[in-house]
């Protein structure tokens, strides 16, 4: 979801609770009748509100339209929005972390950018960042490629979330859980590095773990499936590289063994076997 939206959602929840409507009172007002759970996606962020649906709010909330809309000129801090999306999954102990957490990262130091890669498709931004590190063999070591992206890894304490990445003043951090296997860690670092180098956020991305996902983004119409498929391609053509994993497979083609050589979980080699085309899918 994107922080524009988040900040609508804001406005539009204060207007309607100002006049004492519940979100099917405010959608029973509006020319469209859109549904209240379409109202409860504007709210939360994570449906962007179209420019004729905006004007209805408006008029409807007897507001200009700019007060509907976060200013320009002065940009929320990252850390305060971060908390707004998790209050409004009814994660209050979670909003509390991730400002502290946004706060605490600000102060540390920097790791040094290394590499530039400019966004192409998922495999060929994957295979220029390889390229630009010098990497030649598995495993292919995540930390030091965030690191060299100029990206600050940091950890943190976070049980609902499963990777964050996000754009603070002083630079990007990201986040994955650390009670994960490593594996599935190391995919994490790789997808968030993705939706950064692929520039699917403007400030910052959240993976929200099970449980809160099926509350949040659960059957959401307008989740960003393309974008979550392409970090998870970037990922896959980052840690597993088709011609590394052609020549290990050459020497053994036992998934197992290749998945603990590429320090992968063995469903990710499974699937990256059927995608090069080395295996046929199990049925
Ligand atoms: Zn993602």
């Amino acid at each position: 979801m994107s922080s524009t939206a988040v900040e609508v959602g804001q406005r539009i929840r204060a207007a309607r609770t100002r006049r004492g409507w519940s979100q099917a009172e405010l959608a029973a007002r509006l020319a469209g009748q859109p549904t209240p759970t379409a109202i409860s996606y504007w709210e939360s962020g994570r449906r962007s509100v179209g420019l004729d649906d905006l004007i209805e709010l408006a008029r409807v909330l007897g507001l200009g339209i700019s007060e509907l809309l976060p200013d320009p000129r002065e940009q929320r801090p990252v850390g305060a929005l971060l908390r707004a999306v998790a209050e409004q999954v009814d994660a209050q102990q979670l909003a509390e972390q991730l400002e502290a957490f946004a706060k605490d990262a600000e102060q540390r130091p920097r790791p040094s950018l290394l590499w530039e890669v400019a966004p192409a498709s998922p495999r060929d931004t994957a295979e220029a960042l390889l390229i630009a590190a010098g990497v030649k063999q598995p495993p292919v070591r995540i930390e030091e490629l965030v690191a060299g992206c100029g990206i600050l890894i940091h950890p943190w304490d976070f049980e609902d979330v499963d990777g964050l990445m996000v754009n603070l003043e002083s630079g990007p951090v990201v986040w994955v859980n650390k009670t994960q296997a490593q594996t599935r860690q190391r995919f994490t670092l790789a997808h968030e590095l993705g939706h950064k180098l692929l520039q699917h956020f403007d400030r910052f991305h959240l993976e929200f773990g099970n449980e809160l996902s099926q509350h949040a983004t659960g059957s959401h119409p307008e989740f960003d499936w393309r974008a979550e498929r392409a970090a998870n391609d970037f990922a896959a053509n980052l840690l597993m590289p088709a011609v590394m994993v052609r020549e290990a497979f050459a020497q053994n083609e036992d998934a197992q063994t290749l998945a603990a050589l590429f320090k992968v979980s063995p469903a990710a080699m499974g699937f990256r076997l059927v995608n090069l085309r080395l295996t046929e899918p199990a049925f």
